[in-house]
């Protein structure tokens, strides 16, 4: 098995050590990052994202534990090979860019290359045809200054690549961009991720942006307090069954190991749907079920095949929950489509819109089948409610807490059993619409 690029093993970084003013930005980080991985440390701002960052990029020694990477100690190495580590194996991007004011887009981007051994007009063609590829060759004889800022971080992002490095650091890329330039810079990297195959590892406080990586540390307060695994990439780390129960599906999957995703799905759309039927029944239910959610079986006939004798190959339920049933399932495939839409990547023009959009939908569907009537507070709250748990930023226990907490401290105030109601019917929706994650 492949071994880790990057591994962390209870690193702490201590800043001011020793003086009156020593504060530990981060405690006992553990991480294992593989080749060709995207990863985002997510988190407040001041939760040390940027700290683990630059202990990685080489410049931030561990007050204690280890950081390896390709095996090696980097604060070990003599100083000359400390900064051929940083310039051929590490490439960096920052949210202000960083380009030096009076040089030419193309000097900016060439410059790194300085130090090896290429003539000027090779180290210019190898410039002009990164910016080439980062759509700004057109402006590589202008000076940062008459870029607009999206324009400027693609040319930052052509310079780090400059050097063919094996990791990419990039530290809030696109704190500084409107959302235009910020889906195009975003672009761009995944680019490098998944056609370059680069190591990726951003640093990010905007969830729109989890569903390009495989995997995302939430820092807070200096720790790593969760691991998630993006169900919609093919994961690079091996993942353990069970190490990343997020979904009901993902339950359903460690009880059914052997069945599809499609199976899963519909053992938990069953089981939404039915308390009360024979076991007989419930195969034959599970069949139609599963025609249905496949879109094989369309609305009329999926209520024809459950009102049908058994003897004639149905379900034999009646029909006024024959038609409830299909009612119901029907809209929770919808809603599931609205989950699937809003971790989907690069699906969306704008993500940023579509993804607080789609939140709205969801809140709405939510509502409609519970009728609570909520204050705007409340509201806001729900939708934050949907997005973390959608991107996976909490889990199905936050989520119900949240639903419970007070209205003041963020949450929507619901009662214990209309909590739990609103948690179990949301689980059902997700598992609908995401797929299980170590199965791909
Ligand atoms: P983030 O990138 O998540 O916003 P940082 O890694 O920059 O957070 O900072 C983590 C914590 O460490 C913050 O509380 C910050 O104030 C503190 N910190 C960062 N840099 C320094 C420094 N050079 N000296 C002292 N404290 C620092
Ligand atoms: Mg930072």
């Amino acid at each position: 098995m492949a071994k880790p690029l990057i591994v962390c093993r209870d690193l702490s970084i201590i800043y001011n050590k020793g003086k009156s003013n020593e504060f530990k930005a981060l405690s006992n980080v553990n991480t294992d990052i593989y080749e060709g991985e995207y990863i985002i440390l997510f988190g407040a701002s001041g939760s040390g994202k940027s700290t683990l960052m630059y202990a990685i990029q080489g410049s931030l020694p561990p007050g204690s534990g280890t950081l390896l990477i390709r095996g090696d100690d980097i604060y070990s190495y003599p100083p000359d090979e400390r900064v051929y580590f940083q310039r051929y194996v590490m490439g960096i991007i920052f949210q202000s860019f960083n380009l030096i004011p009076s040089l030419s887009v193309l000097d900016n981007v060439a410059l790194p290359m300085i130090f090896c051994n290429a003539d000027k007009t090779t180290r210019e063609r190898r410039a002009q045809s990164l910016l080439d590829r980062f759509g700004v060759g057109h402006v590589s004889h202008k000076i940062p200054a008459m870029l607009s800022g999206g324009q400027q971080q693609r040319v930052s992002v052509s310079r780090s690549m400059v050097n063919d490095p094996k990791i990419l650091l990039a530290d809030e890329p696109t704190g500084n961009l409107d959302s235009v330039s910020t889906q195009q810079v975003m672009d761009k990297i995944d680019e490098i991720n998944t056609f370059d195959r680069r190591t990726i590892i951003m640093v990010s406080h905007n969830a729109a942006h989890l569903s390009y990586a495989h995997r995302v540390y939430y820092l807070k307060d200096g720790l790593i307090v969760r691991e998630v695994v993006n169900p919609q990439r093919k994961q690079i780390k091996p993942v353990r069954e069970g190490e990343t129960i997020v979904t009901e599906l993902e339950q359903l999957a460690r009880i059914y190991p052997y069945d599809s995703v499609e199976m899963l799905r519909v053992k938990s759309m069953v089981n939404y749907l039915t308390q009360e039927f024979t076991y007989r029944q419930l195969i034959r239910l599970e069949h139609a079920i599963g025609l249905f959610i496949s879109g094989k079986l369309d609305k009329d006939h999926f209520i024809k095949s459950l009102i049908l004798p058994y003897e004639k190959g149905g379900v034999e339920i009646d029909e006024k929950t024959a038609r409830e049933m299909a009612h119901r399932a029907e809209r929770m495939i919808e809603q599931a489509d609205d989950i699937r839409r809003f971790r989907a990547r690069k699906e969306n023009q704008n993500i940023f819109f579509s993804q607080h959009h789609l939140a709205e939908r969801l809140r709405d569907h939510l509502l409609h089948s519970y009728r609570i009537k909520l204050t705007k507070e409340q509201d806001e709250h729900l939708i934050e409610m949907i997005a973390d748990r959608v991107t996976g930023v909490i889990e199905e226990d936050q989520f119900n807490e949240r639903l419970m907490q007070s209205v003041r401290s963020g949450g929507l105030g619901l009662t214990e059993a209309e909590a739990d109601d609103m948690t179990r019917y949301f689980e059902k929706v997700i598992a609908q619409g995401v797929d299980v994650s170590y199965k791909s």
